[in-house]
């Protein structure tokens, strides 16, 4: 008698899933909302190498319409020997970058070690393509954080394991998840990875969540950036993270 509807549901995600939340979720990123008719446009330096590089970028973006700053403080390398980051310094940068521009900002978590940090001084906190199925990262900032998490699609992810790894998020308690796709390795060696702008429609169909495209990392050549970004924007993104 209490029962309103019974659905049957085979997909493995539940709470990602569209049939259980037929309207687009749409998540605040410190006032800046992601997803319905909403554009964003997140950009900024790969890494954060300087207080002067990233102020400088952050207001040459902002004049440019950016809404969310970007920069990584923590990164995931190839080679151990490359540049990792400049750690919890960098987070003071982008801080700064904040205070002088008024754009929120988005960095990488790679430990949740940092997660407290991430808590205080971040307000989109990105898992990284290498991440994607770290689920004791994912199980963490489901539970220990409210804040907005940007999850990319891991290197070879299918949609499937794409979209379950949202689940894990939203399923330890945060369900503030925005979806990144920023390119998958096929047997093209020309572009650094394939943009797979089928993501778009399919994550849409499948699930509530918004959807931002990486063309940067897609591409991995400055002139496929802007072709690609209006490429997605008529494919129906949520919205863009460029590379500054
Ligand atoms: C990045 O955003 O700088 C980055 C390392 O991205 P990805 O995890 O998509 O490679
Ligand atoms: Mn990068």
């Amino acid at each position: 008698e209490c029962v309103e509807k019974v659905m049957k549901v085979s997909e493995p995600y539940k709470l990602a899933n569209r049939a259980f939340h037929p309207d687009d979720t749409i998540v605040d990123v410190d006032g800046v909302k992601v997803g319905g008719e909403n554009l964003a446009l997140i950009a900024g330096p790969c890494s954060v190498e300087s207080k002067e590089q990233v102020i400088e970028i952050a207001k040459a973006a902002k004049a440019a319409g950016a809404n969310i700053l970007r920069g990584g403080a923590f990164k995931p390398r190839t080679s151990p020997y490359a540049f990792q980051g400049m750690g919890s310094s960098g987070l003071d940068i982008l801080v700064a970058a904040k205070e002088a521009t008024g754009l929120p900002i988005c960095s990488e978590l790679m430990d949740v070690q940092y997660l407290d940090e991430f808590n205080e001084k971040v307000d989109l906190i990105q898992i990284g393509a290498r991440n994607m199925q770290n689920f004791d990262l994912l199980k963490k900032v489901g539970a220990g954080t409210k804040k907005p998490i940007l999850l990319k699609r891991g290197l070879s992810a299918t949609f499937e394991e794409w979209i379950m790894s949202a689940e894990y998020i939203m399923a330890n308690g945060n369900p503030n998840v925005i979806l990144c796709e920023r390119g998958i390795r096929t047997f093209e060696t020309y572009t650094r990875n394939t943009l797979d702008l089928q993501a778009i429609p399919v994550v849409k169909k499948l699930t509530h969540l918004p959807i931002v495209i990486d063309p940067s990392h897609a591409g991995g050549k400055w002139w496929l950036v802007e072709p690609m970004a209006k490429a997605s924007v008529a494919g129906g993104a949520d919205g863009l993270m460029i590379e500054v």
